[in-house]
């Protein structure tokens, strides 16, 4: 392919050097290209500058362009792949630390440098691909989850139908549309590790694009005619004799069905029941009023008295947005967010960088494997709680206490000019206690606004004409929500009953737990992704996370072919101890310090969302089921 040098420097200049080094490990097949003095020394919270002096950057992107160039002049064809001990020599080169031992099957995993994924079902014997024809599972959703459920299903073998309450794919972001919404984990990161996207356009791309990319991929993967849209699952119950679920599901004509399944994966989220704030009067108010999630494009806010509750993940984005465009905002703040300096989080993706994720082989997955380290596991040290701590409620370790100093000052900086903001921006919780946002000055720059007044006094009601806080009504034309989600409620969408005709919600009696977030004894065959202590409170992908999730769920329907089971049920004991050890770890982050309050938090104080470990715990403990954790049982009766 003949290179058009412009473009090459172009790409060059804007190239994340380390990646490249370790994709050119790959493509020229000499080790040279990850020498220690070329190491980067990162500079934490930026955008991946490497540290190198610029004399040592020039000659790094030199000799890229001559290789580069070589490599397209070529046939295309890649030297034998580099033995493991190189792919963790690359691993520790492109993290710029020292990547603990233990990583390494993880991260050679994650990458499929091999070509191949645990991930990727194994349904080779023609005795299994016989019994996975003969499974038929119900999934319920066509949001992210649900939508990898069904790719792995359908290359598993499996059939299987997807049930989506909305007209459309993509879950979360298909429903939040307001103005601002965009991801706030890296794009390239943030997408299925098979399913690459070169043309992501900004590095946190905003909602239509994440919805553009869930549609393409349910294309490709043929998903659309699996999927059953505008129907509503209202009630899951276990036939005890038959050995299925039989499935109660209601079309938008409000006509009711009832479906059988052999196994049933719930992949409804965690983040979709608004959760209003508990005041009085909030039905008295007569103008338009509505949640962040379900945005009233229908209603012109140009000129208007507007205000905004709640200043988390969602008003930060949509704050700035309209702020210009309102008459006059009133934000009610209850606690400031933690906002971490990401300088480019609404930058676009320069067109060179889109060349080498296309055209380098190997970039995007050094580059990704550069965002999942330093964003994830990276990170997790600095929210670690430190029992011994007693510098005060604000922090959890020492190290926590450095950066809550660096992002205080940096917070703080911006507002330097108005004393009558600069005592309400920094929160008093320790970062890490809530899930931080992603700060480029754009939120500070609102509340800064002359239309713009944040009231930080207490909430106190609702009235026809507007809210009152501190005593003072504040009148105002439009009321907008920005209270997050019943996140502890899960699955409250629908009746889940299981054998003995227990129901889940009364099982759980308001404190759900499972095993690995997915299975719970009593309920044979019903496997939920993004279940109860899955969620993650650094910036993670919660994509991995459905992704092991399911591999774990296609391992189980793989059980139940090789052994011919009719339904496995995880074991009490099990169950139990794993929840034990997941309530004690969860005490030792900042997101489990008494000080803090959170969604991440059930009524009754304990962390029902967030996973205590490692990434890696999660990837090794759903490489497949254990049979050992399962009770199994034959099949009584045929499926119908
Ligand atoms: P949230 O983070 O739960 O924030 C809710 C806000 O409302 C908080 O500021 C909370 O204050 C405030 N609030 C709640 N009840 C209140 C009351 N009675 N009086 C006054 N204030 C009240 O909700 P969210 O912003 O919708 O975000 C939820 C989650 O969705 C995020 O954590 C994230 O996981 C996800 N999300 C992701 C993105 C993204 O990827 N780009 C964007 C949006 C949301 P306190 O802090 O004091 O509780």
């Amino acid at each position: 392919m003949p290179v058009d040098v412009a473009l090459l420097d172009e790409a060059l200049a804007v190239a994340h050097l380390p990646a490249l080094c370790g994709a050119l490990v790959h493509v020229t097949g000499d080790e040279s290209w990850i020498r220690p003095e070329w190491t980067p020394v990162y500079v934490p919270l930026s955008r991946g500058e490497t540290g190198l002096p610029p004399e040592v950057e020039a000659d790094i992107r030199a000799r890229a362009k001559a290789a580069i160039t070589e490599f397209l002049a070529g046939d295309g064809k890649l030297p034998p792949a580099p033995p493991v001990a190189v792919v963790r020599r690359i691993m520790d080169f492109v993290a710029g630390a020292e990547i603990p031992e233990a990583y390494a099957d993880f991260a050679m995993d994650e990458l499929a440098i091999a070509g191949q994924s645990s991930k990727d079902p194994q349904f080779d014997q023609p005795r299994l691909q016989a019994a996975a024809r003969k499974l038929k599972v119900l999934v319920i959703g066509a949001g992210m989850s649900g939508i990898l459920a069904g790719i792995r299903l359908s290359q598993a073998g499996v059939p299987f139908e997807i049930i989506d309450k909305n007209p459309d794919v993509g879950g979360t972001w298909f429903e939040n549309t307001y103005p601002g919404c965009r991801v706030d984990n890296a794009n390239h990161m943030y997408s299925y590790s098979f399913e690459p996207n070169h043309a992501w356009p900004q590095h946190f791309s905003p909602q239509p694009e994440l919805l553009k990319y869930f549609r393409g991929v349910v294309e490709r993967h043929g998903l659309r005619r699996h999927i059953r849209f505008e129907t509503l699952v209202e009630a899951c119950a276990w036939d005890d004799a038959k050995g299925v679920w039989r499935v109660t599901l209601k079309d938008r004509d409000g006509r009711s069905e009832v479906v059988e399944a052999n196994a049933v994966i719930s992949a409804v989220g965690q983040l979709n029941r608004p959760r209003y704030p508990d005041v009085e009067g909030r039905e008295t108010f007569e103008g338009p009023s509505f949640h962040s999630a379900e945005w009233r494009h229908d209603v012109d806010l140009k000129g208007k008295r507007v205000a905004v509750i709640g200043t988390g993940a969602s008003a930060f984005q949509f704050v700035p947005e309209i702020a210009p465009e309102v008459g006059q905002m009133t934000v009610f703040m209850r606690n400031p967010p933690w906002g971490l300096p990401v300088a480019h989080y609404h930058e676009s993706v320069p067109e060179g960088f889109k060349w080498l994720l296309e055209h380098v082989p190997y970039y995007d997955k050094w580059y990704r494997f550069y965002l999942f380290w330093t964003t994830t596991e990276g990170f997790l040290p600095m929210v670690k709680s430190d029992p011994l701590w007693n510098g005060g409620p604000g922090a959890v370790s020492e190290v926590n206490a450095g950066l809550r100093e660096m992002v205080g000052q940096y917070l703080s900086a911006q507002v330097a000019d108005r004393a009558d903001l600069v005592d309400k921006v920094v929160p008093g919780y320790p970062i890490g206690g809530k899930r931080a946002v992603l700060d480029n000055g754009v939120w500070l720059g609102a509340l800064k606004r002359e239309n713009v007044r944040l009231v930080t006094d207490k909430l106190e009601k609702i009235t026809s004409k507007g809210v009152v806080a501190g005593g003072v009504e504040h009148e105002v034309d439009v009321i907008i929500y920005g209270t997050g989600f019943q996140a502890s409620n899960f699955l409250s969408f629908y009746k889940v009953t299981g054998k003995g005709g227990r129901e889940l919600h009364d099982v759980w009696a308001g404190d759900a737990r499972a095993y690995l977030g997915m299975t719970v004894p009593d309920f044979p065959n019903f496997f939920m992704i993004y279940g109860p202590n899955t969620n993650i409170v650094v910036n993670g992908s919660i994509i991995f996370f459905s992704e092991c999730a399911v591999r774990y769920i296609v391992g189980c329907l793989r059980m139940l072919g090789e052994t011919g089971a009719a339904a496995m049920e995880v074991r009490k004991d099990v169950h139990d101890a794993f929840n034990a050890k997941v309530d004690e770890a969860n005490k030792g982050w900042a997101w489990g310090s008494p000080h803090v309050t959170s969604w991440y938090k059930n009524s009754f104080g304990r962390v029902s969302q967030n996973w205590p470990f490692g990434l890696i715990d999660y990837w090794r403990a759903t490489l497949a089921p254990n049979p050992d954790d399962f009770v199994l049982e034959r099949q009584t009766e045929p499926v119908a």
